[in-house]
């Protein structure tokens, strides 16, 4: 085939999205004997989007991600295609070991029936009342709920303050009032959906697995209403090698420095205008946040663009802190904590990055936490000038975790809008918005369907499958 015959497709963001789907759609027309001509078109010098770290003073600090669940195949599936298994970095086992910050005090998120029935997380009238879950009025067929209705229906609203608000500021930092239930959830609507109800379904996926085991089959612990099975892992650099690699997979193909402002339709192909040059292309794959999408759409899918453009985001800094373990009265053991909203404090919670990668982040002797700030509920501190970004979060060290002493080392990244926040009806609009996408025209990114890690690779995957199918 000759270069001119090529199809030619341009994917405009190098996070993981974008590098994922270009590296997945070379090797998918390889496989079925044609040949792309791509560019993948990345505003900033460097790849990665929300992959990024710093190392510094011995220190691996990261801004963004800080690992994936082993528990679903996408991202090992990838590493292993890349040839990186050896570069794969497990959690310490004692990152299982979750705290919420309750009442005043750490506690342990409780792992199993008995530990929760011994836990003080819950008074023992919301214990109580998670019996009527049994019997709790199952969401209509078809129709989507807010997260915190949905805890309110089936667990009440201590579950909802003390469990499920922390579970979405750990992963959106999002308003459970206000999330969508099925896209932002969508294991634990399908669940109900299902079974009838959580507790059902933790009954019949036990009995599942118990069969499962009793054929011989692998059992792989995934995820089911007690919340996310698997080890989080990472890599032996930082997380961002997996976007590292990824670009230099594609190589030339990946134009840094390029900002994309707008895209035209003429003479049956499109028109995209970039800072660097125009390129050409037949199809072209929006893989950057769904603001970006909007505006990038206006010319050619103006009501994709409005329903896109209607997607929030809630903003976030993250500040990483070094300390000398001598100067800490007990080392953090375990993964971190979330604090609930109910309890009004400035931090969103701590990552104790040193104990779930012990010897990896921090040099010897040294301890490193990553503090999450900001989210749906508090878009005014992560704006704080840096001094005062820095006497907050110590200050809510103190009060949450005992935390007196003075960092030797601090960095901080911020995020005007770090995540995107499903909200009600989510999926309903973005059903719509796919529908009047202009032909050639796709989406990839975590504004859609899932923000994990996993679920950008996953749907990844699936874009470049539905690209070449429509392509070639
Ligand atoms: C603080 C934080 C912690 C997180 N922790 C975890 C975690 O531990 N585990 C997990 O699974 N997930 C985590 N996530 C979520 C996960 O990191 C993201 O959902 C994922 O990285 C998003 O990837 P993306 O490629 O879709 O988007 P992005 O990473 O946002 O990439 C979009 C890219 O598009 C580029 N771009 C934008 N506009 C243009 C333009 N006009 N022209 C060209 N390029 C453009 C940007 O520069 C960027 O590189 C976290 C997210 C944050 C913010």
């Amino acid at each position: 085939m000759s270069s001119e015959s090529k199809t030619r497709v341009v994917i405009i963001g190098g996070g993981i999205s974008g590098l994922a789907t270009a590296y997945f759609l070379l090797n998918m027309a390889k496989d079925a004997g044609n040949k792309i001509d791509l560019s993948l078109l990345e505003k900033e010098n460097r790849p990665g989007g929300k992959f990024i770290a710093r190392m510094e003073q011995g220190y691996t600090v990261e801004g963004g991600p800080n690992g994936f669940l082993d528990s679903k195949p996408w991202t090992l599936d990838l590493v292993r295609s890349l040839g990186m298994e050896n570069t794969l970095l497990p959690s310490n086992d004692s990152a299982r070991k979750r705290f919420i910050f309750s009442r005043g005090k750490l506690v342990r998120l409780p792992e199993s029936v008995p530990s929760f029935i011994k836990s003080p997380l819950i008074s023992i009238p919301g214990k109580a009342r998670f019996l009527g879950e049994l019997t709790a009025r199952p969401t209509p067929p078809g129709a989507d709920t807010t997260v915190a209705e949905f805890g309110r229906r089936r667990l009440g609203q201590e579950a909802v303050d003390r469990i499920l608000d922390p579970m979405v500021s750990g992963i959106f930092a999002g308003d459970p009032d206000k999330m969508s239930l099925r896209a932002s959830f969508p294991r634990i609507a399908e669940l109900e959906e299902k079974y009838g109800g959580l507790f059902k379904a933790l009954v019949a996926l036990a009995a599942e697995r118990k069969r499962a085991k009793r054929r011989g089959d692998v059992v792989v612990s995934s995820s089911g209403p007690a919340g996310p099975g698997g080890v989080l892992t990472s890599f032996k650099g930082s997380i961002s090698d997996l976007t590292d690699r990824l670009a230099a997979e594609l190589g030339e193909r990946v134009r840094f420095t390029s900002t994309a402002s707008r895209i035209t339709f003429d003479n049956g192909s499109y028109t995209i205008t970039a800072s660097d040059q125009t390129y050409h292309a037949d199809a072209v794959i929006l893989a950057v946040p769904a603001y970006e999408a909007a505006g990038l759409l206006e010319n050619i899918s103006p009501k994709a663009s409005e329903l896109i453009g209607q997607i929030p985001y809630s903003p976030m800094a993250v500040v990483g802190l070094g300390y000398s373990e001598s100067r800490l009265g007990s080392v953090p053991d375990g993964f971190g904590y979330l604090i609930p909203g109910v309890e009004e404090r400035r931090i969103l919670g701590a990552l104790w990055t040193s104990s779930i990668f012990p010897g990896q982040r921090a040099p010897e002797g040294k301890v490193l936490l990553r503090v999450m700030v900001g989210g749906a509920r508090d878009r005014e501190t992560p704006g704080l000038p840096d001094d005062k970004l820095m006497d907050t979060v110590l200050s809510e060290l103190h009060h949450t975790m005992g935390l007196s002493a003075e960092p030797e080392f601090s960095t901080s990244f911020r995020w005007e809008r770090a995540i995107p926040l499903y909200t009600l009806n989510h999926l309903d609009r973005l059903t719509e918005a796919e529908n009047s996408l202009a032909e050639g025209i796709f989406l990839a990114g975590n504004a859609y369907r899932g923000v994990g890690i996993n679920d950008c690779v996953r749907e990844s995957e699936k874009t470049a499958l539905k690209v070449l199918e429509a392509l070639l």
